[in-house]
């Protein structure tokens, strides 16, 4: 168990991060309505803005009804489980951010592998990104509060710089528990994650090139099964994924039911909930950060934490946080 687990991390995340009084940030209702001061003056961050365009473009693809094929919607949709579900909530969000439980390293690294294949940024990034929104929700430093405005809420905040965010040094303080392995510390060199990412690709394409090839000894057939496998088993469920991701910064912040009165605007939202494998219910999260279980009513359905559930009964969890209080 690393050594700042008992802490409560999202609300102080571990090093000597800023205090905002120590920014100069006010704070409080007051100061929703304005971006990130870490982002002005206002420049598009092409290194982001170019991949995620690129991404939804070539999504696009999936409206080519020759490019479809069964496989690929069933790897697809597997591939919002698997990617999505385990990487993503389960990996980068309960696990990495949360600490909701511990398993053992070969699996945490794996989970966060299956992040990593959601071009969702590197792990260590990912979590000092999400420990600021939790620091700060909804308060100005908030790196993607809806409040400012939709677009920024759920993606603008991606396009543009922001210091906080820029490189390394910037947001080490924010995970040095991560970095403390080197397996995290690696990714961040080189931008070994993005390759990773590519490689993921490129493997999905020729998996479906080779199988389409060798089976019916057909050139172009395999071309067809490798494009095909390729825009809906890895560009169709990154956009899904990356979408899933986002209406969570944006939709739960904005609109759903409230179980808490927490100092944020989260929201429990049904929608979400279900495209995000149980992350839509945010106002029970945001009340309760470190419990692996969001659903706090028994018809808050959470498909991660069931997961997290199954994991716990075959001894590969251990130490699951259970909400602290659940509202009947
Ligand atoms: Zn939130
Ligand atoms: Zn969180």
């Amino acid at each position: 168990m690393p050594e700042t687990a008992d802490a409560d991390l999202t609300r102080q995340p571990p090093g000597d991060s800023p205090t905002k009084s120590e920014q100069g940030d006010s704070g409080g209702l007051s100061a929703r309505s304005g971006y990130p001061k870490t982002t002005e003056p206002i420049q598009i961050y092409w290194m982001y803005a170019i991949p995620l365009a690129l991404i939804h473009i070539l999504a696009l693809l999936a409206l080519i009804p020759s490019l479809f094929s069964w496989t690929g919607l069933v790897l697809a949709v597997l591939g919002h489980l698997t990617f999505g579900m385990l990487g993503i909530t389960i990996g980068y969000h309960r696990l990495l951010t949360h600490q909701g439980f511990v398993c053992p390293k070969w699996l945490e690294h794996f989970l966060a592998l299956l992040g990593i294949c959601c071009l969702q940024d590197s792990p260590a990034r990912w979590v000092a990104i999400h420990r600021l929104h939790h620091r700060d929700s909804d308060e100005r430093p908030d790196p993607h509060s809806p409040l400012v405005n939709f677009f920024w809420g759920h993606v603008g905040w991606l396009l543009v710089k922001n210091r906080d965010h820029r490189d390394i040094n910037c947001y080490e303080r924010y995970v040095r528990d991560l970095l403390r392995d080197p397996f995290y510390l690696r990714l961040e060199k080189h931008a070994l994650w993005l390759l990773i990412y590519i490689t993921h690709a490129v493997l999905f394409f020729a998996a479906g090139f080779l199988y389409g090839w060798l089976t019916r000894d057909s050139l172009s057939y395999g071309l067809w099964f490798g494009t095909s496998l390729f825009v809906w088993g890895v560009v169709v469920r990154t956009v899904f994924v990356l979408n899933g991701t986002w209406a969570v910064n944006s939709l739960s912040h904005l609109w759903g039911y409230r179980n808490y009165a927490t100092p944020d605007n989260s929201r429990n939202n049904w929608l979400v909930a279900l495209l995000s494998h149980g992350e839509g219910w945010h106002n029970n999260h945001h009340q309760d950060q470190r419990a692996a279980s969001h659903g706090h009513r028994w018809w808050e359905f959470d498909m991660s934490w069931w997961v997290i559930w199954l994991l716990e009964r075959m001894g590969l969890a251990k130490e699951v946080v259970r909400p602290r209080k659940v509202t009947r």
